[in-house]
């Protein structure tokens, strides 16, 4: 049907006969001329109509926004004052000459130029009018762009692209499952699977040495963050090849993304392990382009009159931290009130602060609510240690050491954003050296990662004393997000076993649950290690988007339904019927 898109036209084209075929973007009447901008997925074209052709001009006329059309017509340079050097067609119009309606449309729910003034909702119930927008466009051509490379790349590396199940049944990875009864199997339910891991681990017993998969994980989960209930990973797996040789395959694969895609150079990214990204930054993802660290003060506030500070300073779980903010003493009090509040989000029950007017004045300089309560010569002590300058603001954390991290940290990242403190574009890094355990409020132990990790020390000494091993587990982090995850896995059963115990997973439960892999690694397993990596999330801090809603072509709302489909939806009596299922009226 067309010769050309209309986003492709240029002056080299100036002089011949095209067609186009596209959408009518907009329609302007010009004292006797019809203008109509016309669209497709490569950009914009103005196509122009002369009242001296009857028929196409009437037609041309009669067209409004979104109509489907055909022109076959004449591409001329623009008359001299008219070009458009903001449009990448702009040096150039279509003479109009034959005018085709393929299709009508009725008004549009709102104009692509003016979606912010429609709510989310509606765009999304019209989801195939908003993806008609140039920015979303743009952005899932990208992602086109990124899996293909990353493809290429990871085929070039010998990977293969191997299929796992999506009727499954569940996978660990700490959220809840979405589940499909069986109607075959009465009273018997399909897990979604949360993520390959099992799958792909198989594969390996199974030799296939090096797998990939561009996968759909489903988590039900809170969405309280920027969290979709399907989403995709880029899933790896690799046998005989130990955390080091796969952070290096995988870092090369990014850099290679960011080079080739955005021409952005991230360099060799660093190490950093766990404990000491919780240390200085209060994080396991830290946000490495704003330039503050948290630094430990409690051996100086240990037997001070002040509970608040002194209490978590000798509770063996508690922390107490100063966080520097240089130039801060600007900040006002009612900014100073807005980050206190912020920081309660995360448990923090206050945030103290000092500001550094003038150091020569000793303490006297010190304008602050609780220098009085510390003693001068502790607040003195605590800014030589920050390396506090007149002008600089200090924010304590002092509670259990988690509250204290999760509180100064978010604050670090608040505060750097609204002083425009990043110092770089891109910062990326592994961290590495998790703890394998995560202990419950109740005592009990979760798997940091998940509970195929392997530990970095035997399993007689795991069950001995699981507090404090490490894993050999590794994120990689980009300014602040955890892009991706992954780590060596355990490849025997011995193991295995132990870190279930640890877990309080009985044999029978174990078995039960994970018979199947227990199973598999009795029979020759190797030892092997993957990763996998958020695509939505690695599309969006490629494209600059602020949601990675913007990414997905049809994505859930906050309340993980689909406003267009009305998904989840009711079902009929009979198939409940089928699959035996009978609702309980919720009270
Ligand atoms: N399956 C893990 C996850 O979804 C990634 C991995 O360990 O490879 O986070």
């Amino acid at each position: 049907m067309r010769s050309h898109y209309c986003g492709d036209l240029r002056e080299e084209h100036i002089g011949q006969e095209i067609t186009l075929a596209g959408w009518v973007h907009r329609r302007r009447d010009h004292g006797g001329v019809i203008f109509l901008d016309l669209r497709d997925r490569e950009g914009l074209t103005q196509v122009v109509f002369d009242p001296d052709r009857e028929e196409s001009f009437a037609l041309a006329d009669s067209c409004r926004n979104e109509f489907v059309v055909e022109v076959k017509g004449l591409v001329r340079a623009r008359p001299e004052g008219t070009t458009n050097s903001d449009m990448p067609t702009g040096a150039i119009e279509v003479l109009g000459k034959e005018l085709i309606i393929l299709n009508k449309a009725e008004t549009p729910p709102f104009q692509l130029d003016e979606h912010q003034q429609v709510g989310e909702d509606v765009r999304l119930r019209h989801r195939y009018v908003d993806l008609r927008r140039p920015e979303i466009q743009e952005k899932l051509r990208f992602r086109s762009k990124v899996t293909h490379q990353v493809r290429a790349y990871l085929e070039d590396q010998g990977f293969l692209d191997i299929e796992t199940p999506i009727l499954t049944r569940a996978t660990p990875e700490g959220a809840r499952d979405y589940l499909v009864p069986s109607r075959t199997h009465e009273g018997s339910f399909f897990a979604l699977p949360q993520s390959p891991q099992l799958f792909k681990q198989l594969l390996m017993v199974s030799g296939f040495d090096r797998y990939y998969q561009i996968a759909k994980c489903f988590r039900d989960e809170d969405l309280r963050a920027d969290r979709q209930p399907e989403f995709t990973q880029i899933d790896i797996e690799t046998s005989f090849l130990d955390e080091h040789e796969v952070m290096a395959i995988t870092e090369n694969m990014i850099r290679g993304l960011f080079k080739d895609q955005l021409n952005i150079d991230l360099g060799d990214f660093p190490h950093m392990p766990y404990s000491e990204a919780m240390l200085r930054f209060g994080s396991d993802k830290p946000d490495l382009r704003i330039p503050m660290e948290l630094v430990d003060v409690a051996d100086l506030v240990a037997s001070v009159d002040f509970k608040v500070f002194a209490g978590p300073a000798t509770d063996p779980k508690g922390r107490v931290a100063a966080l520097k903010v240089p130039g801060g003493s600007e900040l006002t009090r009612k900014q100073i009130d807005e980050y206190t509040k912020y920081v309660s989000i995360y448990g923090a029950k206050g945030l103290a602060w000092i500001k550094v007017n003038d150091l020569a004045a000793g303490a006297e300089g010190l304008q602050s609510p609780i220098v009085k309560f510390l003693g001068a010569e502790i607040a003195l002590q605590i800014m030589e240690r920050l390396e506090a300058k007149d002008g600089d603001l200090v924010f304590f954390g002092a509670d259990k050491a988690n509250i204290v991290n999760e509180a100064l940290g978010a604050l670090r990242i608040k505060v750097g954003e609204d002083l425009n403190m990043l110092e770089r574009e891109w910062a990326p890094l592994w961290v590495v050296d998790f703890p394998m355990f995560e202990e419950n409020s109740d005592g009990s132990m979760t798997a940091l990662h998940h509970p195929f990790t392997a530990p970095s020390c035997s399993p007689e000494e795991l069950i001995a004393q699981p507090e404090g091993k490490l894993s050999r587990a590794y994120d990689m982090v980009l300014n602040g997000c955890e892009l991706g995850g992954g780590s060596v896995r355990i490849h025997d059963q011995e193991m295995q076993k132990a870190v279930f115990k640890v877990l309080g997973i009985s044999d029978e439960e174990a078995d039960e649950k994970f018979g199947f892999l227990l199973n598999a690694l009795k029979f020759g397993a190797p030892p092997h290690a993957g990763l996998a990596f958020g695509l939505d999330r690695l599309i969006m801090l490629m494209t600059g988007s602020t949601s990675i809603r913007e990414v997905i072509a049809f994505p859930k709302t906050q309340s993980a339904a689909c406003p267009m489909t009305e998904a989840p939806g009711e079902v009929s009596a009979a198939q409940l019927r089928d699959l035996n299922i009978k609702l309980r009226k919720t009270p």
